[in-house]
């Protein structure tokens, strides 16, 4: 598409009447903060990372103090916010600049790609908003904007249209188009993705660029942008169950698994939980205790019955509670899971600052 010096203009005199300006990471845009805040909110809404950024940074207010944390203390300030892998990739990243670079944040498209969990996207948010560098960025929101302005009639996902959409993004910030701020413009045009070429019924009426628009000159502003093929969606069903003994004060230990590399949740905590498979959800569990952790238990009375998605799956998890493990000679418990995961009793009181996955937390809370 041609982008003319007069668009630039009515996007930007919109953005300064309309723009998200108070959001926290736009204040005081050091890279530490933008980094942070651009990976919270991959895959993240704004208003779920709203309650965790500041929090976050107080915890850890720049790349050394993020460096030096146990992951542990990490996933337990990313609880909530779900895809755990960005959290770890962080704490990564965060450890290779403070060890090869004395802390000092990388300042080239190069060298900030090297980070773990960064890719073209979140460099170019870095550079572009911390460094005020001319460096395009695409994401869902401008993704949708920018295939709406080219009328693109093929799935968002394909090469081809990934190279249409990602030369829009460069052609707004080129100094052809506007020498405003880098970091004004692409934040303009998320900004105006996200609040007015929305998903569903896009505000035409309202938008600076409806006459660049091809998706509304040719009506089909509902078509497009075109998405690639649909996820199936996989319905399974789980169990978990608290297993429970008394400490000698009569205070409650309860028995938590850590998940290991390769499964979901990796590094975070939850109670024994496994696919269920037949009408007797207590015997699988039991054989899955006893196969995981060398304990015998009975899985008794059922407690609540949560539903959740993970990638492709639809999960309904019943949850158990076992009082007592059955008193055996045999009952001995492993060190490690076979898959390699700790094991271990945390008592009732310790659970709240335990990292544990976002249905453990659920579970921990019926507590
Ligand atoms: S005119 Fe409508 S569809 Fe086109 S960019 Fe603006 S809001 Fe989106």
């Amino acid at each position: 598409m041609n982008i003319s010096q007069d668009a630039a203009e009515r996007l930007l005199a919109w953005f300064r009447e309309n723009g998200r300006h108070e959001l926290p990471w736009r204040q005081d845009r050091t890279p530490y903060r933008v980094w942070v805040s651009e990976i919270m909110l991959q895959q993240t809404q704004v208003k779920t990372v709203l309650a965790y950024f500041s929090r976050f940074l107080s915890a850890f207010p720049d790349v050394c103090a993020l460096a030096e944390a146990e992951e542990e203390t990490v996933l337990r300030q990313w609880e909530g916010l779900g895809y755990y892998r960005r959290a770890r990739q962080m704490h990564a990243a965060a450890k290779k600049i403070a060890e090869e670079r004395n802390g000092a944040f990388p300042e080239t498209f190069e060298e900030i790609l090297t980070l773990p969990g960064v890719g073209r996207y979140t460099a170019g948010a870095v550079l572009s908003f911390a460094f005020e560098k001319r460096f395009p960025i695409l994401e869902a929101n401008t993704q949708r904007l920018f295939a709406r302005l080219n009328g693109l009639e093929i799935p968002v996902s394909t090469g081809p249209a990934q190279k249409i959409l990602w030369g829009t993004a460069e052609d707004w910030i080129s100094e052809r188009v506007s020498d405003a701020s880098p970091c004004a413009l692409n934040t303009a045009l998320m900004d105006l993705g996200s609040l007015v070429c929305t998903p569903q019924d896009p505000k035409c009426a309202e938008c600076p660029l409806a006459r660049e628009c091809e998706a509304l000159r040719m009506d089909r502003t509902v078509e497009i942008p075109v998405s690639g093929k649909k996820m199936l969606y996989e319905n399974r069903e789980e169990a978990a169950v608290l297993i429970f003994r008394r400490r000698m004060d009569g205070k409650r230990e309860f028995l938590l698994l850590r998940y290991v590399e390769g499964e979901w949740w990796a590094g975070l905590w939850d109670f024994p939980r496994t696919q269920i498979h037949s009408e007797d959800a207590r015997k699988e569990l039991a054989d899955f205790v006893w196969k995981t952790t060398g304990l015998k238990v009975q899985a008794e009375e059922e407690l609540r019955t949560f539903r959740h998605a993970v990638t492709r799956y639809r999960i309904r998890l019943r949850t158990f509670c076992a009082a007592e493990f059955l008193k055996d000679a045999e009952n001995v418990i492993l060190e490690r899971t076979p898959a390699g995961g700790e094991i271990r009793w945390v008592c009732e009181e310790e659970l709240e600052t335990f990292p544990l996955c976002s249905t453990g937390r659920k579970i921990a809370e019926l507590l």
